[in-house]
């Protein structure tokens, strides 16, 4: 017992204080060499790596308790479907809402689209506006444009600045009374920019426009709190935080989520069923039609767990010292960076250029190197054009990684430049 309760406190210190490689040994994928070399892994915007208490409740699942859910009233249901909900109550307790405004969908880009036809479809005519910015995600730009073209509303962007970031001087004549919702991302997935999500909130309100955040590239790095930020609806996926692939969260207000209409039919998101109408239940089941990714829901929880562990304050610092020193490292060797200069503005994902190396002859070399980054155009296409670049290189960080990584990543550049010479 002794023993335990030491284990536990050195446990606790660990989560507490350290990050980087004193984490490591509890993601598998790091025995792993690439190349001969070690893994530096640096695309934690596209998918995080997950540990092994994610991988090991995957397969006690399927190992222990697989059945359907919400259906059956033997020993396998109850347990599948009590461990289902209790990742529900999970993420609540995470953002800090209620499990009833939590729904589960298959990814971020779900959970947005859900909103789109759910509500937005429903609550638009051809006079109104949504906003959006120049900085989003196909995920959260394609639907916005589909649900356009068919309703004949007017598509607005808050515009981006040379710097890569928001310009909301101009705020007071985006949002008018025409606006309807803003739906926005927390943070760029290119520019890795912290959008000022509260403030935007605020003014949609005040005209009484709905807000939408895409916290997808935010809450791995950021302590959310819905309440604190005010915003009606919110769209995650698990898998950038820690968690299975499959799993999307979208969060929504009860009122807001009571009057929006299921996207999907079938299953168990009814209430009662005949030959000619059907009712729906409850808020949130409503949204969730047909067989759910019930193993990685399940899963999704150790990942929680192992985030709530962690002191994102001192995650914080750790992440801005690497950013301080790759951006250094970066404009030491010469490579041009997108989004804001100062370090303390942005999370850890950095995009870069050169006037000669290409981002695929990039991130090609580096992977010589067991460095894994991203080359291309981040599925945000328009912002790459606003830039005038069709690709960067991206370098993304995570809780598990270290300024050796950074160290490795900036070596391998110089190989880079080498080549090119
Ligand atoms: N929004 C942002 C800002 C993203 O970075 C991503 C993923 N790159 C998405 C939405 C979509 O996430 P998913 O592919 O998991 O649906």
């Amino acid at each position: 017992m002794k023993q335990d309760i030491a284990l536990l406190k050195r446990d606790h210190y660990k989560y507490d204080n350290h990050f980087g490689s004193d984490l490591r040994s509890d993601f598998p994928i790091f025995s792993r060499k690439i190349h001969g070399k070690k893994l530096v892994y640096l695309d934690n915007a596209a998918t995080t790596q997950k540990p092994e208490s994610v991988i090991e409740a995957l397969s006690k699942y399927y190992k222990r308790f697989n059945a359907n859910i919400h259906r059956g009233i033997h020993k396998l249901a109850e347990e599948a479907t009590t461990a289902y909900e209790e990742t529900r109550k999970a993420v609540a307790n995470f953002i800090n809402t209620d499990e009833k405004n939590i729904v589960f969908a298959r990814n971020a880009t779900e959970s947005i689209n859900l909103v789109v036809l759910g509500w937005a479809s429903n609550h638009t005519t051809r006079e109104d506006e949504i906003l959006i910015t120049e900085m989003e995600h196909h995920s959260n730009l394609v639907p916005w444009i589909m649900l356009s073209k068919k309703i004949g509303f007017k598509l607005r962007y808050i515009p981006v600045t040379d710097e890569g970031e928001l310009n909301i001087s101009n705020i007071d004549n985006l949002i008018n009374e025409k606006t309807k919702l803003v739906s926005l991302t927390h943070v760029s997935n290119v520019l890795g920019t912290i959008n000022p999500v509260k403030q935007i909130t605020a003014a949609a309100h005040k005209v009484g426009a709905k807000v939408l955040i895409d916290a997808a590239q935010s809450i791995p790095h950021l302590k959310i709190d819905v309440k604190e930020i005010g915003c009606d609806f919110m769209a995650f996926s698990a898998h950038k935080m820690l968690g299975p692939t499959g799993v999307g969260v979208l969060y929504g207000k009860t009122e807001i989520l009571q009057e929006m209409q299921p996207v999907y039919g079938g299953g168990e998101m009814i209430e009662r069923v005949t030959y000619e109408d059907a009712t729906y239940n409850e808020i949130p089941w409503r949204f969730e039609a047909g067989t759910q990714n019930i193993a990685d829901v399940i899963a999704f929880k150790s990942a929680l767990e192992y985030l709530q562990k962690i002191n994102y304050e001192k995650a914080r610092q750790h992440e801005l010292k690497l950013i301080k020193h790759t951006m250094e490292g970066l404009n030491k060797l010469g490579f041009k960076i997108l989004g804001p200069t100062e370090s303390s503005e942005r999370i850890g994902v950095i995009s870069f250029m050169d006037d000669v190396a290409h981002p695929h002859d990039i991130a090609t070399i580096l992977d010589q190197h067991g460095v894994a980054i991203r080359a291309g155009h981040h599925c945000a296409q328009p912002l790459m054009r606003k830039f005038g670049v069709n690709a960067t290189a991206r370098a993304s960080f995570y809780i598990y990684n270290d300024m050796d990584d950074v160290d490795t990543l900036l070596e391998s550049l110089k190989e880079v430049r080498k080549y090119f010479e």
